[in-house]
């Protein structure tokens, strides 16, 4: 029998597990959360490379609410930022590099030296992106419209025109018609295409623009400490002092202290289920856990075809998750270095050391990032290794602790 019964139970420790078990504790429910491994975090969390080179395989803070943060209260339990200025360095194939500053006035300057009209352009384009988010009215902290509900919010012309551009066209299509300059457009139409396999030019690319947008739209309270939200430059975030685990880290701690219990090295086999509804899991030790809610923050295709029972999921829906295609399209190579790169684009001792502190995005050499990317993308998707690639490396300097 199972020795204790738990109000929630969380399959897997990644941080989407994490602040789904922190805000239900808060919420006085008693938590328990099982993770495979023996560190928390999924990808975000620790990972040491090379013996003393820690890091971790996602490296990118940016997509952490703001919101959360402050919920959790995650600086109380140990996560502080390190905010580099420069926030984020771009080299070019002609030795040029942009390089974007916190204070806007120095990073129009910046945009100024590629293009005047781009110097505002730019800080439009983002004005445009936030205008429509505002006339959307969605709150990522609700449950999602449907689409014929998301339709009927689209009041006026100009809000139709815009679901269309954003929505239907493509972020190079919606650059092109707005900026002049094919550096700038990268900066931005390289976050368009992050994460999936797609060039600029595919439809719905500008979409992913739109995620910081919604997060402020949908938030009451429209300060917070630092907001990234309000910097339309990336890398405005920061870097986690302790790299991208510290985050993890101090989901655990923050709901550890609000009563919840976090279990590494706890494999879930299956899902138990009774009477057509979970009832607690099955660890691989053979252990039961038993539970009134069972979250599984873990591939559906491993819940709907390894954790459940076959007699308890619809045909039909196994055969759907079956089909499912998984494919990645991403990769990350750590590299342990003898000393600071030194950037073509840096003009002398000081900028080398400043460049190489931060994040910094390489793209194939081609006068059009654009077209280079459209073709890397089908080479892609035809399952052929692109020529060059579209890289985001990030050097943290002082991370090894050997
Ligand atoms: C190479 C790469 C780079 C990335 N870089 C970034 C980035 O820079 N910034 C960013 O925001 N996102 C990045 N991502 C995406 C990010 O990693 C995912 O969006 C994120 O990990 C999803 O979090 P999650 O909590 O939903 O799931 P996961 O983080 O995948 O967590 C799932 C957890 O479940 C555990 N688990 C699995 N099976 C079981 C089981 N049977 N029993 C118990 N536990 C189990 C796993 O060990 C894992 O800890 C990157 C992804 C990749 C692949």
């Amino acid at each position: 029998m199972p020795a204790r019964h738990y109000d929630a139970i969380v399959v897997g420790g990644g941080h989407n597990g994490l602040v789904a078990a922190g805000y239900l504790a808060r919420a006085g429910l008693s938590v328990i959360v099982l993770e495979r491994r023996g560190i928390v975090g999924g990808p975000c969390g620790r990972v040491e490379y090379f013996p003393g080179y820690i890091g971790a395989i996602s490296n990118s803070p940016g997509a952490l609410e703001p919101k959360i943060a402050e919920d959790l209260e995650l600086e109380r339990f140990g996560l502080h930022f390190n905010r580099p200025n420069p926030l984020l360095v771009a080299p070019f194939p002609d030795g040029r590099a942009f390089t974007a500053w916190r204070e806007k006035e120095r990073s129009v300057e910046e945009i100024k030296r590629f293009s005047a009209h781009d110097a505002v352009a730019y800080y439009a384009f983002f004005d445009y992106l936030e205008w429509f988010a505002h006339r959307l009215g969605i709150s990522v902290f609700e449950p999602p419209p449907s689409l014929p509900d998301m339709l009927a919010r689209l009041k006026t012309p100009e809000d139709e025109e815009a679901f269309g551009k954003i929505f239907l066209c493509s972020i190079k299509s919606l650059l092109d018609e707005r900026l002049e300059t094919e550096e700038i457009k990268s900066l931005i139409a390289a976050l368009g295409v992050v994460s999936n396999f797609v060039s600029p030019s595919w439809p719905g690319t500008p979409y992913m623009l739109l995620q910081r947008p919604l997060s402020l739209a949908s938030t009451v309270k429209s300060e917070f400490k630092n907001d990234p939200r309000r910097q339309p430059m990336r890398g405005s975030t920061g870097l986690p002092i302790g790299g991208m685990g510290a985050i993890t880290d101090s989901m655990r701690r923050s709901i550890e202290a609000s009563g919840a219990t976090v279990r590494t090295e706890s494999a879930v086999a299956a899902i138990l289920v009774r009477h057509g509804a979970a009832r607690g899991v099955a660890l691989a030790s053979g252990e039961e856990i038993s539970g009134s809610i069972v979250l599984c923050n873990v591939n559906p295709k491993t819940v709907f075809l390894d954790m459940l029972d076959r007699s308890v999921v619809d045909p039909a829906v196994r055969t759907r998750f079956e089909k499912l295609k998984m494919t990645g399209s991403a990769f990350k190579i750590g590299l342990a270095l003898d000393g600071i790169p030194r950037h073509r684009a840096a003009r002398n001792d000081g900028e080398v050391r400043l460049l190489s502190a931060y994040q910094f995005r390489c793209q194939r050499r081609s006068k059009n990032a654009s077209a280079g990317r459209s073709k890397n993308a089908s080479r892609l998707t035809a399952g052929r290794p692109p020529r060059g690639a579209f890289l985001r490396p990030r050097l943290f300097l002082g991370w090894t602790v050997g």
